[in-house]
């Protein structure tokens, strides 16, 4: 399954009844505005503009959620970090995501980090989001932005700060980077 060559967009959701229905397995995609998150859901499944439609003003605080294959799916939260979001828009979508969060289907969390930023206290609250059944993996992004070294060192800092609570790698939408790992990784977690 870790081509994903069916996946097709199934919904943007604005409540929660809305959502497919809570049977087989899904994995949440979230990070910051302009982390690079719909690049890495495009590299992922391989398809040019799949994550496109959460780009779409006026959808950007929708969940999106994509059929990867039957009863597997992959959701894209909106991106967080614009501190213009107004707060009205804020209240509308935090019942949202934590409707998400207690689905039985919710295997995991894939968190998009650039990799020159590393970590942020926002991306590090995701952590305490997550429930104990949950996994998480840290795509640290834009890594071709880096060299050998920077990455390696980017690295070993993600994974102090996350000692053993997640995974991380590197990862690059523009070179390849570490795709073939978050698509062996995303396809063990939906089996
Ligand atoms: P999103 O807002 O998190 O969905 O981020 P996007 O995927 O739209 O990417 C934000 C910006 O980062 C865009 O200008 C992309 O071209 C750029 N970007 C995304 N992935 C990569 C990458 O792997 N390498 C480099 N150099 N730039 C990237």
């Amino acid at each position: 399954m870790s081509r994903f060559h069916e996946a097709r967009f199934l919904i943007s959701a604005a409540a929660p009844a809305q959502f497919p229905v809570d049977v087989g397995a899904e994995v949440a995609f979230v990070g910051r505005s302009n982390s690079g998150k719909s690049s890495a859901i495009n590299a992922i499944v391989q398809r040019r503009a799949l994550a496109r439609t959460s780009k779409t003003p006026g959808r950007t605080r929708l969940l999106n959620f994509f059929e990867l294959a039957p009863l597997r799916r992959l959701v894209d939260l909106p991106g967080y970090g614009y501190a213009s979001v107004p707060e009205v828009e804020r209240r509308a979508w935090l019942p949202l995501i934590d409707a998400l969060r207690t689905r039985a289907s919710l295997k995991g969390l894939f968190v998009i980090a650039d990799s020159r930023r590393g970590l942020t206290p926002a991306d590090q609250g995701l952590l305490e989001w997550a429930l104990p059944g949950h996994r998480v993996h840290v795509l640290l992004s834009k890594a071709d932005k880096l060299n050998r070294g920077e990455g390696a060192a980017v690295l070993r800092a993600a994974a102090a700060i996350l000692s053993g609570r997640a995974t991380a790698q590197l990862f690059s939408a523009l070179k390849g980077t570490g795709v073939a790992q978050a698509q062996d990784t995303l396809a063990v977690w939906l089996a």
